[in-house]
């Protein structure tokens, strides 16, 4: 799904025109979903490589609070793994060369032990799962492949040398890297590191992110709305993605779409290592972000990008910062977070890579849509993964239809036309 980088050369234009110019919104780059993406990656990347994050803002924690957060330095193996061969099978340590055949029985290794005699051409050692390889042996012939009559083996079977064993180092060398910076520890880096002996762990600050909310609608979550009002749900949504994304955000208190109140509210956010807006992005007389952002000296990477839902965007960098005006529908929000502001969040949190889970299915039914957009869909993915489903929704307002849903159909810009059982892009909600 990604783009090559000739391909998505995104044009970086600076808005410096003031909120009285009516042509401020004429110069700043339309791109497609891909451009967009790369855009995204290549300035966050660019950027790291000009401001690495100081050595000082390395936190140290423990094992237990690990889980989620980013590497800041390799880790090391202490030793070899395993530090001796070993058996990965319960049954009998042999001489591949002497089977087929019958083995006198000499005694048994269990696992957290070790056999102190050598296994003699002719006999064979019982050994569990774990336990080291004696001396003379070179293979496990596992238990249910032979049998046993008091100290007498019979295998009636051959071997490959160093069958059922695991070498030593075979899975890692001492002084090897193990994990590498940058890289999100989840349960099976959780694991390593305790292999390791690392008690503690050296991981990148979670990012701060400020979230901010624009609206004359919007009300508080725990206000009742007027008719012609919507609870402020946005922010919440965006507060778990951000989460999961490794960031830590803020909510800050809701922009009224007037000038002044969302101008003091975006510098108030740009004092946080990202901001994301909601809302007012779009082209109505109210919509004001872009101003308020441009009058904040801000460079803008793009401002719409031919996707659905959430074709007016916004991306750009003030004061030192990225920030994402993201349109207010709450599909658009969450879709637009989920392909461009997740990445973001997760590269300033210091990931080395980016994620975008997408996977392929097989479409349950005909489908079709109007060309010219990248388009997420929210649909139903079966529980083995085989076939998506559309759903059907009332466009990116409809938050229902979104909690039945658990992935995103993806529709390439430049079809119309699919047939039940034809493969489809699915992203992962
Ligand atoms: P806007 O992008 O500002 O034109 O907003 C588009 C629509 O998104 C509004 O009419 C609202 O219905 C909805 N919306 C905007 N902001 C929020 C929010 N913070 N929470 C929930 N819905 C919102
Ligand atoms: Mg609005």
């Amino acid at each position: 799904m990604e783009a090559s980088t000739a391909e998505t050369n995104c044009i970086c234009w600076a808005k410096q025109i003031g909120p009285s110019s009516a042509s401020y919104n004429t110069i700043v780059a339309t791109l497609t979903f891909q451009q967009a993406r790369q855009c995204v990656l290549r300035q966050l990347s660019e950027d790291r490589l000009r401001a690495p994050r100081p050595h000082s803002e390395i936190e140290q924690i423990g094992l237990s609070e690990a889980a989620g957060r980013v590497l800041a330095e390799p880790i090391l193996s202490d030793r070899d793994y395993p530090m001796l061969a070993r058996s990965v099978r319960d049954g009998f340590a042999v001489r591949a060369a002497d089977l087929p055949g019958e083995l006198f029985v000499i005694g048994e290794v269990r696992a957290g032990e070790s056999f102190a005699g050598e296994v003699q051409p002719g006999e064979a050692l019982e050994i569990m799962t774990g336990a080291p390889l004696p001396q003379g042996a070179d293979s496990v012939v596992m238990v249910e492949h032979c049998t046993l009559d008091g100290d007498r083996l019979t295998v009636p079977r051959t071997l490959d040398l160093g069958e059922n064993v695991s070498p030593k180092a075979s899975q890692a060398r001492e002084n090897e890297v193990l994990i590498e910076v940058g890289q999100r520890l989840g349960f099976a880096e959780i694991a390593l590191l305790a292999m390791v002996g690392a008690t503690t762990v050296s991981v990148y600050p979670r990012p701060r992110v400020a979230i901010l909310a624009t609206g004359d609608e919007i009300v508080e979550v725990n206000q009742t709305p007027l008719d012609y009002q919507i609870r402020n749900s946005n922010v919440e949504s965006l507060a778990v993605q951000v989460k999961r994304a490794g960031g830590c955000p803020t909510i800050l208190p809701i922009a009224r779409d007037l000038y002044q109140a969302t101008r003091e509210l975006a510098e108030q956010g740009l004092r946080f290592d990202m901001l994301l807006l909601s809302g007012g992005v779009s082209a109505g007389k109210y919509d004001i972000v872009e101003r308020v952002l441009a009058d904040l000296d801000a460079e803008f990477y793009f401002d719409r990008v031919l996707i659905m839902p959430g074709q007016p965007l916004v991306f750009g960098k003030a004061r030192g910062k990225f920030f994402f005006g993201l349109p207010g529908n709450p599909a658009s929000t969450m879709v637009t977070f989920e392909i461009f502001a997740r990445s973001a969040v997760e590269l300033l949190g210091g990931q080395k890579e980016a994620s975008l889970p997408l996977v392929w299915s097989k479409l349950s039914q005909d489908f079709r849509q109007k060309t010219g957009l990248t388009r997420f869909l929210p649909a139903v993915l079966s529980a083995d993964g085989s076939q998506i489903t559309p759903m059907a929704w009332q466009g990116s307002g409809d938050v229902p239809s979104l909690t039945r849903a658990n992935a995103f159909l993806v529709t390439e810009p430049d079809r119309e036309k699919w047939t039940a059982g034809d493969w489809i892009q699915v992203l992962l909600k």
